[in-house]
């Protein structure tokens, strides 16, 4: 079952204690759709610009991702620069160009509006309303959003999490969305939106899911070396729904297993700069790391 993803395929300049990159490829479409693409085959629908160069968008189509959804549209590409704390959950936004995103209109590919699997990655929420209309039918939709968006467009999110079955969010944005501290409550009011499971991405303290019926938790994989943890969360969603693509299990048991294989491949993504682990990650690797994480939350055996 191919996955379709709409997001921000960007520049990302960044600090983090360990070192810099500047100008590296990334955005929220390129993480989730190279993490995605080691489960089932992947459509990106994004923008990017003049200066957007050939060998990045190789770097995807080795992948064997197709980019027929992507334009290239006079201007520059989105650029994003961050800047990490000590404590890498902590992360500062220093600038912020959208450039040939504002005003960007997604436009779906005829054959991309029957995708059965949909995420809808952090991007304009007006612009995830847009390819909601154009989706005829789908099985699941997924999406993600920030601390921009809830602050600038809480009304469209609103919306959107109204259409579709499962939001993933870190803590800091889903006690931003709920107005509630307490983690549990925040997701509980989160349900209460629309989607009808929440993932709560907690960076080095693992992801929690919660549906009206379940609550599941599991911890990040611990590493002696976090370099960079950018695209951690969308590499998480990829891996996520790129294997609940691959099964078609949708159970309980299903979701679980997605969520640690969506925790494995977000492990392997913050080990070096950008994209470059998942670039050089092989199926044998997530597969053995699948392995050690069965045996690390292993407590009945
Ligand atoms: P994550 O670390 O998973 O939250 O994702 C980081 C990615 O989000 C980076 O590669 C950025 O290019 C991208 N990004 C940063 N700010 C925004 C924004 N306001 N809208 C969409 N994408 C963004």
């Amino acid at each position: 079952m191919s996955i379709l993803v709409v997001g921000t395929v960007a520049f990302d300049s960044i600090e983090t204690p360990s070192g810099s990159a500047e100008r590296v490829l990334g955005g929220s479409a390129s993480y989730f759709a190279v993490a995605a693409s080691f489960f089932a085959p992947v459509q990106i629908v994004g923008v990017v610009g003049e200066d957007f160069p050939k060998e990045y968008l190789d770097l995807f189509t080795h992948r064997g991702i197709d980019l027929k959804g992507v334009r290239r549209e006079a201007g520059a590409t989105f650029h994003w620069r961050g800047r990490y704390h000590e404590d890498l959950n902590v992360r500062d936004t220093v600038e912020l160009h959208l450039n040939v995103l504002s005003g960007f209109v997604p436009r779906l590919p005829e054959p991309y509006r029957d995708s059965e699997y949909v995420f809808l990655g952090n991007i304009d929420p007006q612009m995830q309303l847009q390819v909601l209309d154009q989706l005829r039918s789908f099985r699941l939709v997924a999406c993600d959003t920030m601390d921009h968006w809830i602050q600038g467009s809480d009304r469209e999110l609103r919306r959107v999490l109204g259409r579709i079955e499962m939001l993933v969010i870190n803590d800091s944005e889903a006690r931003l969305l709920s107005g509630e501290h307490n983690i549990v409550r925040a997701a509980r009011s989160i349900l209460k939106m629309g989607p009808k499971t929440v993932l709560i991405k907690r960076g080095e303290y693992g992801v929690l899911q919660f549906s009206d019926s379940a609550v599941f938790a599991v911890p990040a994989y611990p590493l002696e070396e976090v370099f960079d943890p950018t695209g951690a969360g969308d590499s998480f969603a990829g891996g996520f729904l790129g294997q609940l693509a691959r099964s078609g299990d949708q159970s309980q048991g299903g979701l679980r297993r997605a969520i640690v294989y969506g925790s494995v491949v977000a492990s392997f993504a913050v080990e070096d700069f950008g994209l470059k682990r998942l670039n050089s990650l092989s199926r044998d690797e997530i597969e053995e790391r699948y392995r050690r994480f069965v045996k690390l939350t292993d407590f009945h055996s």
